[in-house]
């Protein structure tokens, strides 16, 4: 295959070495430099005649020919005739497309060189690599079939993936004699990632790194999928020129897809010097047909030439490298995709056995991080959260599960950035830039969420991506390392991607659990009914008893007091005080009566659903307690310009006036304090108020007790009496509205009531 006119830019400039900056690097036209590496030269001959078309002008230097003597001549022109007419023999007897074949070696104006040819278009390319003097070459490449037998055989026996790149990186090492040789990846983004390396003692390793897409753009990355190996000796060499510049069959420069001699891009030169290289030999990784990688060598001590035996060595290798490679890849994510499953199974196994699919153990807890190799997980099951590993704080993950409950329902939902749906995400983008959450979609909006931090901040960058944009010494390009900057911003806010196996996994363990989901809705369903029946009952009973209890009461009170008007000169005075005790003990118990048949009514009665004005409910339950407040006066402190919902307004005056003459009671400090307001309103718009006095106190384990019916704390005369049953009348007022009420309390320093009339956002309670 030939990258010709299809890899055009589609605005028909031609980007080349000349006029490529950083801004257009992804554009260069890299197959067609119009030059070529010093370290041979090339003749192009026209297809059909033999003829020579283009030649490099440094065959005068290395033949002592200048180029115009060449132009239009047959080979012969600058072979002996016995050479010439050999290679022209060869050449009609194959096709030689692709890659650069090695035709001959041979010695011309005293100097050894490698001929090798390929076929592009209408030209045959013949190169003249001129081989190194014998004592340049290293031992280690006599012997090229054992090193490159052992080189595969020891790749071949590597226990994972990771331990066959350190092997494959080092067998190359040993093969060519390069300071250091990285195995790169290339990740989804086109970014790449130095996986494995071999280093020279002395060197900074580059393991580890990440570089941004714009470091290998595009068009080097398609040259890396047509060949399988490339060589720069050596970085500072001074291209040399095609003549004529264009090739006059195509009347374009010459396409040098193939060339072994290429000159390469002068952004990539530039940045291999940045890097401190002076020679570079490039192999490639193929997966399933795709540029998967590369083994990347690079020669910090100086220029390196590697013949072309050597490389040919080193072909051979990047190919069962792809091979292997590729088998073990699927290998080692057969064997991810097993374990996934094993945890999943754990997980599931666990959760039926309870019957509940809450993280109960640390066991649970990891299984639950592993299954899709987060950072950090939480569990939001019955409004309760559980965290583990690296995640954001539960008031940040109560954002998070109200926001995606604004969202349109979905079973699994999984971003590689939170923070492009749900901007506020930014602010824990350190913990949870990439998201998975997956819901049950019952009532409680239970779900499982999994965080991965930001990739800035996990992966190692080769440079320093704050550094400002450099110039180069001529002041005109920019240098290819500031490519981090720009990349920086392309990555900002985002987490290494889900793959889809581990998608694929959640939404497996969705499926597993909701069956649990299901049983636990109907065993609620369940329970709810029955409870809804027996309060119907109680208030039932409760209210037929206390009304028919009434009348016989109100007889014995009657009769009581009657005794004590007529007769009571008649009585000793033990049966007087006896009698006395019988009418104020009937008058408390049709108190208590009241305050049960008050309590029962609320449940028969249905609820109002009005606008209700908190300022003129707060000044009326004021106005009907004037006589306390006169009895136990207190300075009382309403916030301005409270707001209005939506609820039962005579109710809500009567949880008023409770809670404010309970502030009023229970308070032995000369100077009473009582203040009234909002502490916060919810995104619902629900309020959550409050009553606080300054009074004293009510111990930790009696703010439960308090609501329960007739329980008091203190003897009935104590702080002005009480029956036991006002905070029981309040707390179901509360729950008809669908609110919450609980206490915050230190004894002897006072009380606040916190309560809402409607249910509240998760989270707020705990402020
Ligand atoms: P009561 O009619 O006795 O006041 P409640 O149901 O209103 O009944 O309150 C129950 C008990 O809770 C009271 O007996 C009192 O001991 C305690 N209590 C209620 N409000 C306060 C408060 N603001 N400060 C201290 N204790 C209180």
């Amino acid at each position: 295959m030939s990258i010709t006119g299809d890899s055009l830019n589609p605005i028909n400039e031609l980007i080349t070495a000349n006029n490529v900056d950083l801004n257009n690097c992804d554009r260069e036209q890299v197959q067609y430099p119009g030059s070529i590496q010093p370290h041979g030269f090339m003749i192009v001959l026209q297809e059909a005649t033999y003829q020579i078309v283009q030649v490099s002008s440094n065959v005068s230097e290395l033949l002592g020919i200048p180029p115009n003597h060449l132009l239009g001549q047959p080979l012969a022109k600058l072979l002996d005739p016995l050479q010439a007419d050999s290679i022209a023999r060869n050449l009609a007897k194959e096709a030689f497309q692709g890659a650069p074949h090695h035709l001959a070696r041979l010695t011309l104006a005293g100097r050894e060189f490698d001929v090798l040819v390929h076929r592009i278009e209408a030209s045959l390319i013949l190169e003249f690599e001129l081989r190194p003097l014998a004592a340049q070459v290293s031992d280690t490449n006599k012997n090229l079939f054992p090193a490159v037998h052992q080189a595969i055989s020891k790749m071949s026996i590597a226990p994972s993936l990771q331990s066959f790149f350190d092997q494959a990186a080092a067998q190359v090492k040993s093969f060519t004699g390069y300071d250091r040789v990285m195995v790169y990846k290339f990740m989804d983004d086109g970014s790449g990632w130095v996986c494995s390396e071999a280093l020279s003692e002395g060197l900074e390793p580059f393991l580890g790194l990440h570089y941004p897409p714009t470091d290998i753009p595009l068009p080097a990355r398609r040259l890396f999928s047509l060949t399988w190996v490339r060589h720069q000796p050596d970085i500072g060499y001074r291209p040399v020129r095609m003549v004529p510049e264009l090739n006059p069959m195509s009347g374009r420069p010459l396409d040098m897809s193939y060339a072994s001699l290429r000159s390469v891009s002068v952004m990539y030169v530039d940045y291999l010097k940045n890097m401190g290289t002076h020679s570079s030999l490039v192999m490639t990784l193929m997966r399933e047909g795709k540029l998967w990688g590369l083994i990347a060598c690079h020669h910090h001590s100086g220029p390196k030439y590697v013949p072309y035996e050597i490389r040919g060595a080193c072909e051979i290798l990047a190919h069962m490298l792809s091979l292997l490679m590729s088998a073990r890849e699927s290998e080692e994510q057969a064997d991810f995709s097993l374990s996934l499953k094993s945890r999943h199974s754990a997980f599931v196994a666990a959760a039926v056995s309870r019957g509940d699919y809450a993280i109960a153990s640390d066991t649970d807890a990891s299984t639950l991080l592993q299954l899709v190799r987060a950072t950090g997980a939480a569990a939001f099951v019955n409004g309760q959260i559980t965290c583990v590993g690296q995640t954001p704080e539960t008031r940040q993950i109560l954002e998070i599960i109200t926001w995606l409950n604004t969202q349109p329902k979905q079973a699994v939902f999984s971003t590689d950035c939170l923070s492009s749906y749900f901007p506020s995400a930014q602010s824990f983008a350190a913990n949870c830039a990439g998201l998975i959450v997956l819901c049950f979609n019952n009532p409680q909006n239970d779900s499982f969420l999994w965080f991965r931090p930001e990739i800035l901040q996990t992966v190692n960058w080769a440079g320093d991506p704050n550094k400002p944009v450099d110039l180069s010494d001529d002041g005109q390009r920019l240098m290819p390392r500031t490519s981090f900057a720009l990349w920086q911003e392309t990555v900002r806010w985002k987490s290494e991607p889900w793959l889809e196996l581990e998608l694929a996994a959640v939404k497996e363990l969705r499926n597993s659990l909701l069956d649990l989901v299901l049983r636990k809705a109907e065993e609620f369903g369940r329970l709810y009914q029955n409870l809804k029946l027996s309060y119907s009952e109680l208030d039932a009973f409760a209210y037929a008893a206390s009304h028919d209890l009434k009348e016989p009461l109100r007889g014995i009170h009657a009769y009581a007091e009657m005794l004590l008007e007529e007769s009571a000169e008649k009585l000793d005075p033990a049966s007087l005080a006896k009698l006395e005790s019988v009418r104020r003990l009937s008058a408390r118990m049709d108190q208590l009566i009241n305050s049960l048949l008050a309590y029962s009514r609320i449940g028969r009665e249905s609820l109002l659903n009005e606008e209700v004005d908190l300022n003129t409910v707060l000044a009326e339950a004021l106005d009907s307690l004037s006589e306390l407040s006169r009895q136990r006066p207190a300075t009382i402190g309403i916030m301005p310009n409270l707001p209005s919902f939506r609820g039962d307004r005579q109710r809500i005056l009567e949880v008023f006036t409770n809670l404010i003459s309970n502030a009023l009671k229970y308070n032995d400090k000369s100077d009473r304090i009582i203040e009234i307001g909002v502490r916060s309103i919810g995104p619902s718009g629900v309020p959550l108020l409050f009553v606080r006095d300054n009074g004293i106190g009510i111990p930790e384990h009696h703010h439960e007790d308090i609501f329960r019916i007739f329980h008091r704390l203190h003897a009935k005369d104590a702080f002005g009496g009480g029956n036991g049953a006002g905070l029981t009348i309040v707390r179901k007022i509360i729950d008809l509205h669908g609110g919450r009420i609980w206490i915050e309390s230190k004894l002897s320093e006072g009380t606040a009531f916190l309560f809402s009339f409607g249910p509240l956002q998760a989270g707020l309670e705990s402020e």
